[in-house]
């Protein structure tokens, strides 16, 4: 964790999290009250936050703790049981198109067609979001030159590293220039260079861009002390607020520590 200094915190929770109070209508991503079972598995309980604007954060969770689920349900693969997801005020269920518009994914699983060159998918991908030919071409040019891979153009995917297959993923998914971006593990598999680099981009993302993302992951070593966390055990929300504030909040001297203390404790 870095050593960032305190500024005012962005980032507002609900449920029994650190911070309280709802704020459904303040930032770019709504998640409220949002359960889902899988037969008598209960893999979210009242999930419930706000991802700011503007800003970097981390849903935190072990394996299994709902955040692919969580995942599934934002980008509609799997249908809404019981809550509410909203987009800079569109309602997903509503009006699901104005949701998906402003939205960009990375999946956990690879999901680039290796026979095709890099070009090749992310024109695949414009296509299906009604770009025409030539402005696709431009944003492609302009999202490789963001992730440092405008060279690797006309390569074959499969040519590619596993972080540089990554990054292409994450270009693809600003083609269509999403306000939310929304990434599930995206640094499983990678070496710690590669993982270092993926980060990087992302945070520079928001940092140059604006853009709002929820990076989930379970590795305590991707987040800085100034970022949004969403802490996530057994589909229930144990805490939202910046890492650095959570750490004081709990006592606790590293962010493991706190988070092991709100994932045991039924009272944070
Ligand atoms: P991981 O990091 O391992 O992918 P996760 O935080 O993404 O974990 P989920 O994959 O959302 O967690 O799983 C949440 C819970 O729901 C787990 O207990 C899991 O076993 C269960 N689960 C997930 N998908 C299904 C399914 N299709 N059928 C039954 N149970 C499921």
């Amino acid at each position: 964790m870095t050593t960032a200094t305190r500024s005012g915190d962005a980032f507002k929770g609900t449920t029994r999290g650190t911070t309280g109070g709802t704020t459904h209508d303040a930032g770019a991503l709504t998640v409220a009250n949002v359960s889902h079972v899988y037969g008598k598995k209960r893999a979210l309980d009242h999930v419930s936050f706000t991802l700011a604007r503007g800003r970097f954060s981390v849903l935190l969770g072990l394996n299994g703790a709902g955040k692919t689920t969580l995942f599934s349900l934002i980008t509609r693969l799997q249908a809404f049981q019981a809550g509410t997801i909203s987009l800079d005020g569109h309602d997903l269920q509503r009006d699901p198109g104005e949701v998906l518009r402003r939205l960009g994914i990375v999946f956990q699983a690879r999901t680039l067609d290796l026979d095709l060159t890099v070009e090749q998918n992310l024109a695949y991908h414009a296509a299906l979001h009604g770009l025409p030919a030539r402005l696709a071409r431009a944003r492609a040019g302009a999202v490789l030159e963001r992730v440092d891979l405008a060279e690797r153009h006309g390569d074959k995917a499969r040519d590619l590293s596993g972080g540089q297959m990554r990054r292409v993923e994450i270009a693809r998914a600003l083609l269509h220039q999403p306000r939310v971006l929304i990434l599930d593990e995206p640094t499983v598999g990678l070496d710690i260079k590669a993982r270092a680099e993926v980060l990087a981009h992302v945070r520079t993302l928001v940092a140059e861009e604006g853009i709002a993302v929820l990076w989930a992951t379970h590795l305590f070593d991707e987040i800085d002390a100034d970022d949004d966390l969403v802490i996530l055990h057994q589909g229930r929300v144990r805490g939202t607020g910046r890492a650095d504030t959570i750490m004081e909040q709990m006592g606790a001297a590293t962010l493991t520590e706190a988070f092991t203390r709100m994932t045991t404790s039924e009272t944070v």
